[in-house]
């Protein structure tokens, strides 16, 4: 059919694009999102819009029938279970070498996300992303991050005296005998919610079993944050459930293809939208993807030489520990991670890690420490086009990810030493004791300053422009979304005021 025109696209609601709608506006444009996942706002057969993570079914997972858990096995048996087929909340898209997760639907990553917002280090920032404009980044966009996203701090009585905070207690208190330095993560998680759920006196949903799958309650999503607010300005309109599936150079103009789908993921229809104005904001896989299919197709010409390299998992590897039967972690955690554990103050090069004090929550005392560690790994690969499958494709190898496997071994052999213990070798099937081999937080692909100039426009494509995590260069040091929403902001301030002023 004809294309339908709209003033300006935002392909993707995460981060970014959530950013990036708000931004446009308050400004008074008028904005059409796509989302290739569902609008997450009805109840299922249980009265619950989001399934647990120990109850999975065709909520959980973007179109698997089987689920793909983080942890895989446990004392040797495997955890992933058959589930209905279904365009889920979680994806999980294996490369050869490596498995990213990523959230889809109507607020992208916040649904799925642990909530942990943490601010990057200046000094790392200047390293890994010269260039940035990095007082005006520190003193105005990431406190602005901060307040649109809701970020709070967990509350002294939850943290010292909740059951459901035990594992994060012995995490500190085993990672600070070690002479390691254990620092407060900040959350989106409203934490007086939390201190109600803790209290039996609200739904639980930190306190029962809910978070990669989705949260009910509690969590300050961007469908409650920066998509809520973008709303209510009666310019946005969010259409879930369209996969855009290619980009074309149109006079001054992009045109823009986009797949319908059904809830089990089938292709019902297709819808092509015409814009002056594209923001890509589908994440670091989705929006390298679009790029790279449209220049196989032709509909793109002239695109950097750089597309698709400098893409990282953030250095994220994986453990466990195996504590003593006097050091139990609690039949009873809160799935939002409170703690860290952070060597930034004393080692150097790849060997940086912080390590978020993870749960594992099972409903039974396992015992077991879990962490999920960044390093400051200086490993890229590379996503490109293989024409012959028709798909992306990842030049990550094992070897990749050794030196942050080193760097982690080098933290917790020293509280292994000190505390008697040992790791766990059964979470993530016979050949790995660390989690080299998935990631949390992809990165990259479309690098800042390469593939698009300071400000995020693509380079030799006016009228287009990238706002998400494809922009960081592989590695941030620390959880990523505030450090993305902060950057987002910062170019839609610029691209604002430099490109659409009306
Ligand atoms: P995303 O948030 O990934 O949004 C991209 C959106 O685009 C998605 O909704 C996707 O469905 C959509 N999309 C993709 N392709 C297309 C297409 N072709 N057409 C239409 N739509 C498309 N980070 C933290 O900082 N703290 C944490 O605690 C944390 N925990 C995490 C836990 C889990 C389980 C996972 C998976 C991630 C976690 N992250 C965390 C990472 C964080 O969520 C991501 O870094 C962040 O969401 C990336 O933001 P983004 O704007 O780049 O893209």
């Amino acid at each position: 059919g004809a294309p339908v025109d709209v003033p300006a696209l935002v392909i993707g609601t995460g981060y970014g694009g959530s950013v990036a709608a708000l931004r446009l506006a308050l400004a008074g444009h008028r904005v059409t999102m796509l989302e290739m996942g569902q609008e997450w706002n009805r109840p299922g057969h249980d009265g619950r819009v989001f399934a647990r993570m120990t109850e999975p079914d065709e909520r959980s997972m973007w179109l698997r029938r089987r689920t793909a858990m983080p942890i895989s096995h446990l004392t040797g048996v495997p955890l992933d279970r058959p589930i209905k087929l279904g365009a889920g909340v979680l994806d999980r898209v294996d490369f050869a070498a490596m498995g990213v997760y990523c959230g889809v639907g109507v607020g992208g990553g916040s649904l799925v996300n642990g909530g942990m917002a943490v601010r990057p280090r200046r000094d790392y920032l200047a390293e890994v992303m010269p260039g940035l404009p990095l007082d005006d980044f520190f003193a105005r966009h990431l406190p602005l991050a901060e307040r649109e996203l809701g970020v709070n701090h967990v509350t002294e009585a939850l943290l010292e005296a909740s059951p459901y905070y035990q594992y994060a207690r012995l995490g500190r208190d085993t990672a600070q005998a070690s002479g390691r330095r254990v620092v407060p993560v900040p959350n989106v998680y409203d934490f007086a919610y939390l201190e109600q759920e803790a209290a039996g006196q609200a739904p639980g949903s930190a306190t029962a079993n809910e978070v990669i799958f989705g949260n009910n309650h509690g969590k300050r999503d961007l469908t409650k944050t920066y998509l809520a607010r973008a709303r209510a300005t009666g310019l946005v309109t969010v259409q879930a459930a369209t996969r855009a599936s290619g980009i074309e150079r149109a006079g001054d103009a992009f045109v823009v293809r986009a797949e319908m789908l059904t809830a089990d993921g089938t292709v019902s229809g297709t819808v092509v939208y015409r814009a002056p104005r594209v923001f890509l904001a589908a994440g670091s896989l989705g929006t390298t993807e679009l790029l790279l299919r449209s220049r196989a197709a032709g509909g793109l010409t002239g695109l950097s030489e750089e597309l698709g390299f400098g893409w990282g998992p953030n250095g994220n590897t994986m453990l466990g520990r195996a504590n003593h039967v006097w050091q139990p972690t609690g039949a009873r955690q809160s799935t939002i991670p409170v703690l860290g554990i952070d060597n930034w103050a004393y080692a150097t090069g790849q060997d940086r890690v912080f390590a978020e004090i993870a749960p594992f929550p099972a409903g039974i005392d396992t015992y077991l420490s879990l962490y999920l560690a960044i390093t400051a790994s200086a490993s890229r690969a590379r996503l490109s086009w293989d024409a012959t499958a028709g798909r992306m494709i990842l030049d990550w190898t094992r070897a990749h990810a050794a030196a942050s496997v080193t760097a982690v071994r080098r933290t917790f052999d020293a509280i292994n030493a000190k505390q008697g213990s040992t790791y766990r070798v059964d979470l993530f099937g016979s050949d790995r004791t660390f989690s080299d081999h998935f990631t949390y937080h992809p990165l990259g692909g479309c690098v800042l300053g390469t593939v698009t100039d300071r400000a995020g426009r693509v380079r030799g494509q006016g009228g287009l422009y990238i706002v998400d995590g494809s922009l960081a260069p592989g590695s941030l040091g620390v959880n990523p979304f505030l450090t993305i929403t902060a950057l987002a902001e910062q170019i839609m301030e610029t691209v604002l005021a430099e490109d659409l002023r009306s």
